[in-house]
């Protein structure tokens, strides 16, 4: 019943924005940093929030980069039928961005083309000293704390605890969502920061929440779906 409704919203709409949380990615197989699996706090001494921050990061790259690959780096994981549904509904038209808190590049490995990335992406990378970019590839193949020919500490372009979010990403996602007809929320429990102020900035009546839980935003939805992302939006002909 409700993926009838979701179908005849998405014909109706023509400017559709999705809005992806962590969610997305978990359906992929990764894991959700965040979540307490009882390994890290054995074999780390510090929290996630602690060890993914700028200053954590300066303090112990060491440290930070034996996380970093535990924990958030995933080489062989591949787009789900999530992904896929939304790289073709690009194609065909009817979406105009897909918005995401994740930092793993599968939207674009889907084929996905216009993808704001407000975490930046663990296929960026760069030396802090001279601006060099280097690919994951890099990363996943040096041991230690990757280092560039000059010498200086390559980066992930990952926005870090106690970092900025990318200024012009996130006005990309304003006018995005806030240009939208129809704005599809997935994955997400829409409790980190900026995600909530974000969705603010649709004011249309097609408001959709995927989520295998509620949400704050629950009431405010114009549909609400709690199940998979992925087993959902596979179900949604384009
Ligand atoms: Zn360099």
């Amino acid at each position: 019943m409700s993926i009838e409704a979701l179908q005849a919203v998405i014909d109706e709409s023509r400017r559709i924005v999705f809005f992806g949380g962590a969610g997305v990615s978990t359906e992929s197989g990764l894991k959700d940093f965040r979540s307490e699996d009882g390994l890290y706090s054995q074999r780390y001494r510090y929290p996630p929030e602690t060890m993914l921050s700028r200053t954590f990061f300066m303090a112990h790259p060491d440290e930070f980069y034996s996380f970093y690959r535990d924990k958030l780096l995933c080489p062989n994981v591949r787009p789900n039928a999530a992904h896929l549904k939304l790289a073709e509904m690009e194609r065909a038209g009817k979406l105009a961005a897909v918005v995401t808190q994740n930092i793993d590049g599968l939207h674009q490995m889907a084929g996905s083309q216009n993808v704001l990335e407000l975490h930046g992406s663990v296929h960026r990378n760069f030396c802090m000293k001279c601006r060099r970019s280097f690919d994951l590839t890099r990363i996943i193949e040096s041991a230690g704390v990757p280092r560039c020919a000059c010498g200086g500490i390559v980066k992930p372009d990952v926005v870090l605890y106690e970092e900025p979010l990318d200024g012009r990403v996130m006005e990309e996602a304003v006018r995005a969502i806030s240009e939208a007809d129809m704005l599809i929320v997935g994955g997400t429990s829409l409790a980190v920061y900026p995600a909530a102020g974000l969705i603010d900035y649709y004011s249309g009546s097609r408001l959709v929440l995927i989520n295998k839980s509620s949400t704050p935003y629950d009431r405010r939805a114009n549909l609400r779906i709690e199940a998979s992302i992925g087993r959902t939006l596979s179900q949604i002909t384009v």
